[in-house]
């Protein structure tokens, strides 16, 4: 009796551990798509600037940023 309430209690540990590990790695994966390094930068064709590729502009096949006269210039 006392090996079959020792199974039962390893079992369950080991249930509660495997738990807490998903719940520790699960987390961690939408924060991989946030990591800055994952994110293209390109450059403005008019002046230069160094921005995110979803905040760059294509005007034509010109990419520019959010500065208006950037834009203007582009077109
Ligand atoms: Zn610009």
């Amino acid at each position: 009796m006392p090996r079959i309430l020792l199974l039962i209690i390893l079992g369950w540990l080991l249930y509660v551990v495997s738990k807490r590990f998903i719940a520790k790695i699960k987390p961690n994966e939408p924060t991989k798509t946030d990591d800055p390094e994952a994110e293209k930068v390109v450059a403005c064709s008019q002046c230069g600037v160094h921005i995110p590729e979803n905040e760059s502009r294509l005007i034509g096949d010109v990419t520019v940023c959010n500065n208006p006269s950037c834009q203007e210039q582009a077109k």
